[in-house]
């Protein structure tokens, strides 16, 4: 069994989330991780202050429960750049995932209904666009829950769609993604509901295909009890797709750990 770490974790310090970060290490030691990133929610609707973030950082890191990391999941950190900028200069983080929940002047993927397949297909098509304007922006590392929308249009909803119908648009996030540097997560908080991952193997597949080498695991817990569920699961399609190695992030450089 290669040493399990979970990227993408929310604390209290998120709108959603349930536990402190001493909490989620606790929890992450019980889950039998050797390393935890927490990755709060920061965006226009969800902000903290970056001292207090930084100072529940410290406390729950030296308590020594796990490796502990500190990250952030920005929410479309091109949309409010210079709000963006603030909090990156600000903090001395590990790990920034860079997550896409809505395209720009529309709800959130959740609070979305579509009446039919071929508006599920134009909204992909709008949310791969805004995926790109996010890369060129680029303050991040990680593309996080590439899919998203697919949660609501496929998983709630039961339309069948996926993102094969564009693949060309997915390439072209992939290209941007591996010329910037950049990696994309497997978000495996579906697997917890008997969904699916975001995104899954095909996607990983062809992220490979693309030159893609950098790739996260993270359960998307907001509690300390799913803290590290399925990220075996995840190490378990990574290999699938081809891929020997996960990353982990510390001061913003990728190391990489045989899976
Ligand atoms: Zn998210
Ligand atoms: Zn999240």
């Amino acid at each position: 069994m290669p040493p399990l770490s979970d990227a993408h974790t929310h604390s209290s310090f998120s709108f959603d989330g349930k536990d402190t970060m001493s909490a989620l290490a606790d929890g992450a030691a019980r889950a039998g991780l050797s390393v935890l990133t927490v990755t709060d929610h920061y965006d226009v609707y969800s902000r903290f202050t970056p001292a207090d973030y930084l100072a529940a950082y410290r406390a729950a890191a030296a308590d020594g429960a796990v490796e502990l990391l500190l990250g952030v999941e920005l929410g479309e950190g091109h949309l409010d750049a210079a709000g963006s900028d603030a909090l990156l200069d600000a903090l001395p983080l590990d790990f920034v995932l860079g997550s896409c929940h809505y395209v720009e002047g529309q709800p959130d993927f959740y609070d979305i209904r579509c009446a039919e397949l071929d508006e599920c297909r134009r909204r992909v098509e709008g949310y791969l666009d805004e995926l790109l304007r996010m890369i060129a922006w680029g303050r991040f590392h990680v593309l996080g829950h590439l899919t998203y929308p697919l949660r609501y249009m496929a998983g709630r909803e039961g339309f069948p769609v996926d993102f094969s119908f564009c693949e060309d648009r997915v390439k072209a996030v992939f290209r941007a993604l591996v010329e910037s540097g950049k990696g994309i997560e497997v978000n495996v908080s579906g697997l917890r509901r008997g969904s699916f991952a975001m995104p899954d193997l095909p996607l990983l597949e062809l992220f490979r295909a693309c030159g893609g080498e950098i790739v996260t695991v993270g359960s998307d817990a907001h509690n300390a009890g799913d803290v590290g569920a399925h990220i075996p699961d995840g190490y378990a399609l990574l290999r699938a797709a081809g891929f020997a190695s996960v990353a982990l992030f510390r001061q913003g450089r990728p190391d990489f750990v045989r899976i």
